[in-house]
Formats: structure tokens, C-alpha cells, sequence
């Protein structure tokens, strides 16, 4: 049985119990207002998630972590391997940007290839103890893929709304994993509201961001590992790329929990990395206001492509409440990101997966951080998901030869120094 004591609207503070009625927001406050926090029995936790019982603990995936975790029937979880996502230490970037470490978080080793595994497989299990028949979600692919994924392990059937521009490794993940595609023609944005109509008129069970309030419980488990990686030691800042919200919400709420559990003494701040042509949470935040104002997205990085970020109030209270920023980056600056990644981390990250260390060399150019600081970067999801993003952060092509080593000497000429 699951420690929660019941879930909490963000705006009203009004209460639901955690098998009660209410599934996804508050009926008072509606969708983007009304989003639910889920409220555990942290006193009880403190006795069961102690750093020694961890460091027995052999099970290394995000399911270590599961008296923090919102799971009434643990045996209904499936046996993939989410989380526990290398950390990785690089001290020639943290010397050349003039900073005293940076580390790398690698959560495009998940089994979709995006850190959206770790939400999936959380409301995966709900869905299942429910016992529902059809399960959906809209998506910009990736939350998708991921559920697709999941789902596709069990009897339900799946129902995926996706914008039409969503990228074509993505929707061949859907296919793949038996999903039903509807592509919506139309933003990611339209997709959602057009899932959530559905999914209200036919009954699905619905895994769409801040509609579901369980999604943020699985994304922070990223948080928690990075405390545990780093000897229970958080970060001085945490870059996260943002579109929706949800990560970046969810792993500030890890922080904190961790801290009330007096597991971490020091909380990081939170740093959310936003592409210029879809930076709402930016603008809001630039501007002091309490939410987003919605605008037509436009970047290459498909996964925070979000006119309209629907974890808006948790988000912009986490920047708050953390002491962080959000910064905007420019298509080309994560195009430069990817290419850092892949030639000096080893990490082939797709853009959106690439924003936050966009996020990171901006705010090091401005000179932000000081010399000090301990900074963690999120990379999010693979660059194998968005081919022709990718392919925009090269700066060279293959070079084409006839069967002839005459031929490859006279073509290499330019190359060779
Ligand atoms: C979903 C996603 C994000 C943004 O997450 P939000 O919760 O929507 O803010 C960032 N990067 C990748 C690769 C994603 O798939
Ligand atoms: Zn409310």
C-alpha cells in the first residue's frame, strides 16, 4: 500500500483522498489551475527510505525509491528497467567554463529513450490497478513512445493523440509498440485539448501531462537519484529543459521531499531552459506574473515545443521557491549543445534532450554562476528520436568514393592535415 495521504489541489488547497472520486484535477479549479500534489506520510517514510537501507538496497532502478512512490499494488509493476541513469563527471568542460563541477545526467538510457520512461511506468501501474480497457495520452512524441511502450505489455488498448510534425522515430515507436496514432493536424497543444475531450467523452484513462497528477512523482525520481549519485549531496544547480513543466516541477518536488526527509541539508536551484520561440514560462517568469500567457511555439526542438505549458503553476512556483531562473535559448544554441554532448560527454542527445546544456553555456557566458558551483545538466531524450533535428547540429557530410584508394586519397585531401 502506498504512503499517500491524499492529494492536494496547487491553487485551493483543497483536499481528495487518494481512492476517492477524483482522478486528475480539481473539480473546482479545473485543468491548469487545478492540478493535484500528491501528499505522502513523510514521517512514515523517513524511518522506511534511510541511506543505509538504500546502500543495501540491490534494486537498481527508480523502483528503490518506492515508499516515495504513488503505488497502492507493487506487484502490478513491470519488470523494465527505468531509471538509475548514469551520472557523469566532467571536469575538462567544468574547467574551461570556469565552474568547480559540472555533471552530466544521462536519462536517454531508459528503456523508450527518454526520461518520460519514468513517469510511464508509474502511471502504467495506476492504470492497471484501475483496471481500465483503454488508456491515452497527447503527446509531443516522447511521453507517447514511452506510454506506447508500457502499455503495450498489457491488455489495454492504447489511444495516442501526437501533432502531425511530431518526428518520424517517434511515431515508428508508436507503431511499433501497437499504439492506435491519431495525428492531430495541428500544434501539440491542440492535440492535448483534443485528448482530453476524448478521453473525457469515452472514458479513457489519461496519461497527459498535469492532467494526471502521478507523472510528477515519476519524473522526480531523476532527483533522487542525483542526491543518492552524489553522496546526498544536491547540486547547486539543476539545468532541465522545460516544455510542458512537468520534469522540472516534479524533480523540485523530489528535492524538497528529500530535504523534509533530512536526507539532502541544501536544496539546489532550479534552472529551466526554455527554446526562444517557445519560452511562455520565461515570459512568465521575466514578467512576475503567476502564469503563462499562450503563444504559437516555434523550434526545431520538438519535445518542449509547448505554446501553452500545462504544469504552468507548479513550474513557476518551483523557480520561485528554488531561487532559480528560466532562460531562454535559441534553436542554434541547442543545435551547438548537441554537438558539446555528443563530442565531449558521449551523449547523442535529440534537441530538446540538449536544451538544458544550451541553458548551462548561456548562463555561463552571462556570467550567472559563480566559480563554485556544483551543477548538474539533464539530458532528456535520445538523439535516435528526431533524426532530421539532429542532422541540423552537423557540420560536415560522408564523404562519397568510387571502389578505388585513389579515389579516397584525392577526397580525404581536405581533410588531412
Ligand atoms: C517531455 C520532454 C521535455 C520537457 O518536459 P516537460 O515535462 O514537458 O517540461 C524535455 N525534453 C525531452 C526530451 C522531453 O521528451
Ligand atoms: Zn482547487
Amino acid at each position: 500500500m502506498s504512503h499517500i495521504v491524499h492529494l492536494q489541489c496547487v491553487s485551493c488547497e483543497k483536499t481528495y483522498p487518494r481512492d476517492g472520486g477524483v482522478e486528475y484535477t480539481c473539480p473546482d479549479c479545473g485543468p491548469l489551475h487545478g492540478t493535484l500534489e500528491v501528499i505522502y506520510d513523510y514521517d512514515l517514510i523517513r524511518r522506511e527510505l534511510t541511506p543505509t537501507k538504500l546502500k543495501q538496497n540491490t534494486n537498481y532502478t527508480h523502483w528503490r525509491y518506492l515508499p516515495l512512490l504513488p503505488i497502492e499494488k507493487p506487484e502490478l509493476i513491470l519488470p523494465l528497467a527505468v531509471g538509475w541513469t548514469p551520472v557523469y563527471r566532467n571536469s575538462k568542460l567544468a574547467e574551461e567554463w570556469g565552474i568547480k563541477e559540472l555533471f552530466v545526467k544521462d536519462d536517454t538510457r531508459n528503456p523508450s529513450a527518454s526520461l518520460k520512461d519514468r513517469a510511464s511506468s508509474v502511471a502504467v501501474v495506476k492504470a492497471l490497478e484501475k483496471q481500465v480497457p483503454v488508456v491515452t495520452a497527447a503527446s509531443t512524441g516522447n511521453a507517447a513512445s514511452s506510454w506506447a511502450l508500457f502499455t503495450a505489455l498489457t491488455d489495454m488498448q492504447t489511444i495516442i493523440f501526437v501533432p502531425e510534425t511530431a518526428p518520424r522515430a517517434k511515431v515508428a515507436q508508436l507503431l511499433l509498440f501497437g499504439a492506435t496514432v491519431i495525428q492531430v493536424k495541428g500544434t501539440y497543444d491542440e492535440a492535448f485539448d483534443l485528448c482530453t475531450q476524448a478521453a473525457e467523452k469515452w472514458g479513457w484513462y489519461n496519461r497527459s501531462t498535469a492532467i494526471n497528477p502521478y507523472l510528477g512523482e515519476g519524473k522526480k525520481t531523476a532527483a533522487l537519484e542525483i542526491c543518492e549519485q552524489l553522496e546526498w549531496k544536491a547540486p547547486d544547480y539543476v539545468f532541465v529543459s522545460v516544455g510542458d513543466g512537468c520534469i522540472f516541477q516534479g524533480m523540485w518536488k523530489g528535492f524538497k521531499e528529500l530535504y523534509q526527509l533530512g536526507l539532502i541539508e541544501k536544496l539546489p536551484r532550479m534552472m529551466g531552459v526554455q527554446a526562444e520561440g517557445s519560452a511562455p514560462l520565461v515570459q512568465a517568469w521575466e514578467e512576475g506574473r503567476e502564469e503563462c500567457r499562450p503563444l504559437q511555439p516555434r523550434t526545431l526542438a520538438d519535445s518542449i515545443s509547448v505554446g501553452m505549458p500545462r504544469d504552468q503553476i507548479k513550474a513557476l512556483r518551483a523557480v520561485r521557491e528554488s531561487d532559480g531562473q528560466f532562460i531562454a535559448v535559441s534553436d542554434e544554441a541547442i543545435l551547438e549543445a548537441i554537438r558539446i554532448l555528443a563530442r565531449e560527454v558521449g551523449i547523442m542527445a535529440e534537441p530538446a534532450g540538449a536544451a538544458a546544456m544550451a541553458g548551462l553555456k548561456k548562463s555561463i557566458a552571462e556570467g550567472i554562476l559563480p566559480s563554485d558551483a556544483r551543477v548538474m545538466v539533464m539530458v532528456t531524450g535520445h538523439g535516435l528520436k528526431d533524426i532530421d533535428g539532429v542532422m541540423q547540429a552537423v557540420t560536415h557530410q560522408p564523404v562519397t568514393v568510387h571502389n578505388d584508394l585513389s579515389d579516397v586519397q584525392e577526397k580525404l585531401e581536405p581533410f588531412l592535415s
